[in-house]
């Protein structure tokens, strides 16, 4: 199916086609209309889905750029993937002026990215264990949040992350749309479900 079947900002369905972007994947297609319709969706799909996109369009379909607040939080397992997740989102949000999108991971020295918390952002990408250090030290808000996603969460509960994943979600509002993939589907990611999602659609490719 093609994007153009989609509710989306015309800034973004004009940017997939400067993209070559034509005809959604199998995850975009079955995850969109319910992203896009607000729903909480557990997708299960592994790198080269084009999960990326599903949940980015998403997300920046949903963002209001001109209220300059953190509005949207995407949690990676590692430092490359959020990379790659900050970098495929600047792309798909190119139609989109003066978007903020930063990315906040360990292993990285903290100077900076205190200097960007301070600038501010519509859009955090991180790493779980950064992000509560941040909150820790009152650097980083989040009730604003209305987008969460988590990216590769059986990496992320497979890391260790339990904890830090809770910490967060305490942070933010309980009124939000919850996106979550992940590759597989253990006990583990169903309990985390369970608890912070509500009503997930479930896409399986
Ligand atoms: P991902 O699974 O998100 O890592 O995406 C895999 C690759 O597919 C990335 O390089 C994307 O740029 C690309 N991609 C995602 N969706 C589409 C699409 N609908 N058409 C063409 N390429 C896509």
């Amino acid at each position: 199916a093609p994007f153009s079947s989609l509710n989306l900002k015309v800034e973004l369905l004009d940017n997939l086609k400067t993209m070559g972007y034509e005809s959604m994947t199998p995850i975009q297609a079955q995850s969109l209309p319910a992203i896009l319709n607000g729903e909480d969706v557990i997708g299960q799909g592994k790198t080269g889905s084009g999960k990326t996109a599903a949940f980015g369009l998403g997300l920046l379909n949903k963002l209001d750029v001109k209220r300059f607040r953190i509005q949207t939080l995407v949690l990676c397992p590692t430092r490359e993937l959020a990379d790659q997740v900050a970098k495929e989102i600047r792309t798909l949000a190119r139609g989109i002026h003066n978007i903020k999108v930063l990315t906040l991971c360990g292993g990285v020295p903290m100077g900076p990215q205190i200097g960007s918390l301070e600038h501010g952002a519509h859009i955090i990408v991180g790493t779980p264990g950064r992000i509560i250090d941040h909150l820790d030290r009152g650097r980083l808000d989040l009730e604003n949040v209305h987008t969460l996603v988590l990216d590769e969460a059986d990496r992320m509960l497979e890391m260790g992350f339990q904890v830090e994943l809770e910490g967060i979600m305490e942070r933010m509002p309980i009124e939000r749309q919850t996106l979550l993939f992940s590759a597989t589907f253990p006990e583990q990611i169903q309990s985390i479900a369970d608890k912070i999602m509500f009503k997930p659609v479930m896409v399986k490719v």
